[in-house]
Formats: structure tokens, sequence, C-alpha cells
């Protein structure tokens, strides 16, 4: 049996409908950070507070989004004996926290699926996997509704 192991430790937990992203939220000026923020709040007006793991809303809308049709430098993880499998990207403004959180859409998902203000949910998804080890992230999944 191989090993889930995320691609970066401390961004995400949990499976299912349980999965989210985790951020930070500065005890004083309420900011929230993704990519967490441990060490110092980066608000420039804040004298600084404590920073306290947040799980992130589950749902928001494509802010914006590409695909990418060529390979990564390091540190993307992939094998270059492989042919390389073009993935969309995507930026998304979380629901609650309105801060804009870029991600792969899931496979099968392509630009031609994708429309600024369509709503996406995160959900599991796999970036890599080797023998050994099956390498964990976030995807963006269109949840069908669109306003
Ligand atoms: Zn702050």
């Amino acid at each position: 049996m191989r090993i889930c192991t995320p691609v970066v430790a401390g961004w995400f937990t949990g499976d299912g409908d349980g999965f989210r992203l985790l951020g930070t939220r500065c005890s004083a000026c309420a900011a929230v950070f993704f990519p967490r923020e441990d060490a110092h709040c980066r608000n420039p007006g804040c004298s600084g507070g404590a920073l306290q793991e947040v799980p992130l809303s589950r749902r928001g809308r494509i802010w914006s989004y590409t695909d990418s049709r060529y390979r990564p430098p390091s540190p993307y993880v992939t094998d270059p004996e492989l042919p390389w499998e073009p993935y969309t990207l995507t930026a998304v403004e979380l629901e609650s926290e309105r801060i804009v959180v870029l991600g792969q859409a899931v496979p099968g998902v392509t630009v031609a699926d994708l429309a600024v203000g369509m709503e996406v949910e995160v959900v599991p998804g796999v970036l890599y996997e080797d023998a050994e080890t099956i390498w964990t992230t976030w995807n963006w999944r269109p949840t069908g509704v669109t306003k």
C-alpha cells in the first residue's frame, strides 16, 4: 500500500466533504493568509497579533484561469520520461475570506469548461505518484452553479 503524503505539510487537511485548505488569521486585524503565514502579520497597517490556523471556505468563484502546456521547472515534481499532460490552473476568490487562491482544476476540466465567476469547491487531488507515495494536493471542481 502506498502512503499518501501532502505535497506541502500544513496547507490542507481532511478527506471528502471534510477537506479544507488551512490558512492563518491574525488575532489583531483578522487578516487571513494563504499560503499560511506563521511568523508575522503581513498587513502593513497592523501592529501584529497572534497568527492562528483557520480552515478556509470550501467554495469560491473563479477569478481567472489558464492552462499549462509546458513542463514547469523544479520544484514542480514531474517525471521527464512521461509526456507532459497539460493541466488547468485556476485562481479562485474564496467565498468568505475574499482572498485569491491558486490551484489546479480537477483532472478532465479544461479552460473550455470554465468561466470567470463560476462557483468551484475545493476537493482532494493528486499532484504526482510514484511506487511508494501518492503526493496529495488540492483541486478546484466546478459546482455546476453559475451566476
Ligand atoms: Zn494583523
